[in-house]
């Protein structure tokens, strides 16, 4: 079994290398993104709360989102192994993801940080907002999710450094190039 975080600032690119990295190596997938937008869209309990967060460009509260994993990586048991795609965005969610995985017999092989200027990003947010229709892809709600990234999400950088998971990818130009190397780090494993 696999496990890989593929980390970085919104608009990272995150999501287009998840897909590739499915395609490549058959994982599962967990994007906590998609997850809420899903809630959202069905207009549930949950994805009223989470919408009142996301529109804001704030995250949602850790025990909340802990939870949600938990159920997701129960219904992903027989898999070859899972990409998290938007998880842990706190260091709170990082321990907890040590524990999620621990209690599975499994463990965290590498972070994949997608590293991206922030002019760069703020540009393809704005680009995406033209048609994603979500409701947290405009100017002022980019500047604030940037600001929570690097109080809140940023730090994890430092603490995967330190557990000698971290692999730092630039994250501009070419997709397929960016995945070629991606794929390396991992077939280096
Ligand atoms: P990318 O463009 O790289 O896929 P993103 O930041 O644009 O990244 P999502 O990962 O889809 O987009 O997350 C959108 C929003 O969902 C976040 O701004 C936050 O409000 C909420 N969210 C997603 N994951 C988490 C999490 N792990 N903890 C708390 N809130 C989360
Ligand atoms: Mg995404």
């Amino acid at each position: 079994m696999i496990n890989i975080v593929i980390f970085g600032a919104p608009g990272s690119g995150k999501g287009t290398q998840s897909e590739l990295l499915i395609q490549e190596y058959g994982l599962s997938h967990i994007s906590t993104g998609d997850v809420l937008r899903g809630q959202i869209a069905q207009q549930t309990e949950l994805g009223k709360i989470a919408d009142s967060y996301i529109s804001n460009g704030k995250l949602i509260p850790d025990e909340l989102m802990i939870d949600i994993l938990d159920k997701v990586l129960d219904s992903m048991q027989d898999s070859k192994g899972v990409i998290f795609d938007g998880f842990p965005r706190t260091i709170n969610q990082a321990e907890a993801l040590d524990k999620l995985l621990a209690k599975r017999g499994a463990s965290l092989d590498i972070v994949i940080g997608l590293e991206v200027d922030e002019d760069e990003l703020i540009k393809r947010l704005i680009n995406r907002g033209k048609t994603s229709g979500r409701s947290d892809d405009n100017l002022e709600t980019i500047q604030k999710r940037l600001d929570v990234y690097h109080s809140q999400t940023n730090p994890l950088r430092e603490h995967y450094i330190k557990k000698n998971i971290y692999k730092a990818i630039h994250g501009v130009g070419d997709v397929t190039k960016i995945f070629g190397e991606i794929k390396h780090a991992i077939d280096s494993l």
